[in-house]
């Protein structure tokens, strides 16, 4: 699939806010710093639609991007993991994400995103779990494989899928991608298009 255009359509503070219409939605989330505004960027060719390295924590907003006169929509949620937050915008951020992720009925699937430097990290296994638990359809998308060679990025890969076959029958779609080389991105909007034609 090709994106023709992307274009900024509405931040919302709550789900209600969220647009009225029976687009289907591709959600995007991941710790802050993870790279999500670059990763979505990458994907839409569009250099500065999502804000990146913004200072996190500041406001939880969900960003809708609409995509090709409203074939889909590019959902960037608020990054989580985000220590300097206070306990009350922990529950506010919380009780957004979940009404989001559990009721929005236009929502298809969740890319879930994680920096592929690292070592599989508890707030991201325990909302894998989450997820799993509530029978949310997701995927994962490891981001800035271009800071690992290619051999370097395939161990990390084998080994996070190690960790997740310990408490998973099975493993989720799992795409390896940077937004600085673009690797990944045909992968992944391939992936869209066949779930959103099905
Ligand atoms: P967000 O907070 O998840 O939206 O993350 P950003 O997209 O703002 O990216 C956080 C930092 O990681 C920025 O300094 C980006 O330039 C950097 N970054 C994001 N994606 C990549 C990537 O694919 N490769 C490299 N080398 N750096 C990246």
């Amino acid at each position: 699939m090709e994106i023709k255009n992307a274009k900024y359509e509405i931040s919302s503070a709550k789900v209600s806010q969220c647009p009225d219409s029976n687009v289907p939605e591709y959600a995007f989330i991941g710790r802050s710093n993870v790279g999500k505004s670059s990763l979505i960027n990458m994907l839409t060719k569009s250099r500065g639609l999502a804000k990146t390295s913004q200072k996190p924590g500041k406001t939880l907003l969900i960003n809708h991007f609409r995509i090709n006169n409203g074939e889909f929509y590019i959902v960037d949620l608020p990054g989580y993991g985000y220590a300097a937050r206070g306990k009350a915008q922990r529950e506010e951020f919380k009780e957004m994400i979940e009404s989001y992720i559990l009721y929005r009925e236009q929502m298809v699937l969740l890319f879930l995103l994680i920096d592929i430097r690292h070592e599989p990290q508890k707030i991201d296994l325990q909302f894998l779990e989450w997820l799993g638990e509530n029978g949310v359809p997701f995927a994962i998308v490891f981001t800035k494989s271009d800071k690992l060679g290619p051999m370097a990025a395939q161990t990390k890969v084998e080994h996070y899928k190690k960790v997740l076959l310990e408490h998973w029958e099975e493993l989720p779609p799992i795409f390896v991608t940077s937004a600085e080389k673009s690797t990944g991105r045909d992968d992944l909007l391939d992936y869209i298009e066949r779930i959103n034609t099905e």
